[in-house]
């Protein structure tokens, strides 16, 4: 099943090129108070939805799902996760661009493991990216993403994909400089997500899966996760060896090797295999805002 978010927070069952709004099942989801839990409530009552989601969808007729503005399909991720240099070519271009390879952070995954960025930094691919420090360099990176389903506390890799939602695209934007990643990765717009939401029993394995990424229609990133120096059950292992992933948490897996500058104005597309293309536009911020 394919599930997107939005204009006004609507939630959409995706049918070729279709959706049709199955929002009013949200109504089961009930009503959380303070405290609110630090996981995603959709994501966590997916299972029991999808039937509902199914049910509603047939009631309502499909609106065109071009043109629609996306938001990221989860709303409210508790962690985003994300895999430093985990593609064996781009550590090789890494390692050889300075402008890449500021002060050495760059080390095999194996040894540095995972960073996290902050949930702020997350958009939709109708957002767009902002480009906070025009003047430094900014990168794409196109990444598949693996959205947690179920409560995983160190979960080993043979069992890890029961634990995932489903899949997406994800852009893991970058400004390079000598800050830390966690610093220079969660800037506002710099996660991006979309276009939708694939379940794990529609995507199936996601080894062996094409990514592609167009800026301004010229190719600039095209590889396959068959690449990945840790796989996607070795990363959730890893990472819920450390904390607990619990569901709506997203797992960005990695660039491979292409990365390269944005600038304002630029266009960036990102296709995977099996999930679709998000177009994303770039702006620069003209001014500093004290709001
Ligand atoms: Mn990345």
């Amino acid at each position: 099943m394919r599930i997107c978010r939005f204009g006004n927070d609507r939630i959409g069952l995706v049918r070729g090129d279709l959706v049709h709004d199955v929002s009013d099942v949200l109504e089961r989801l009930g009503v959380h108070r303070y405290p609110l839990p630090r996981y995603d409530l959709l994501l966590a009552a997916l299972d029991d939805l999808l039937p509902e989601f199914e049910a509603a969808a047939a009631l309502v007729e499909g609106i065109p799902f071009n043109g629609l503005e996306l938001l990221a399909p989860v709303a409210n991720p508790g962690k985003i996760v994300a895999a430093p240099v985990n593609y064996l070519k781009h550590l090789e271009e890494a390692r050889t661009d300075s402008a890449i390879h500021h002060q050495n952070q760059v080390g095999e995954i194996d040894r540095v493991g995972l960073f996290l960025k902050a949930t702020s930094s997350l958009v939709g691919a109708s957002h767009g990216v902002s480009l906070r420090f025009p003047d430094r360099r900014n990168d794409h990176e196109i990444e598949l993403v693996a959205v947690i389903g179920r409560v995983a506390d160190r979960v080993s890799a043979s069992r890890a994909l029961d634990y995932v939602a489903g899949y997406s695209i994800g852009l893991d934007m970058t400004v390079r400089g000598p800050e830390e990643r966690s610093m220079r990765k969660s800037i506002d717009t710099y996660s991006v997500l979309g276009p939708m939401l694939v379940t794990r029993d529609e995507f199936g394995d996601p080894a062996g899966v094409a990514l592609e990424l167009t800026v301004n229609g010229e190719p600039r990133q095209i590889a396959n996760t068959r690449d990945l120096v840790l796989s996607i059950p070795e990363l959730i292992e890893r990472a819920s060896r450390y904390y607990t992933l619990q569901p709506g948490d997203l797992i960005y897996t990695g660039t491979p090797e292409g990365v390269a500058a944005v600038l304002p104005g630029d266009t960036i597309t990102a296709s995977i295999e099996r999930i679709g293309t998000i177009e994303v536009a770039v702006t620069g911020e003209v001014a500093e805002s004290d709001a």
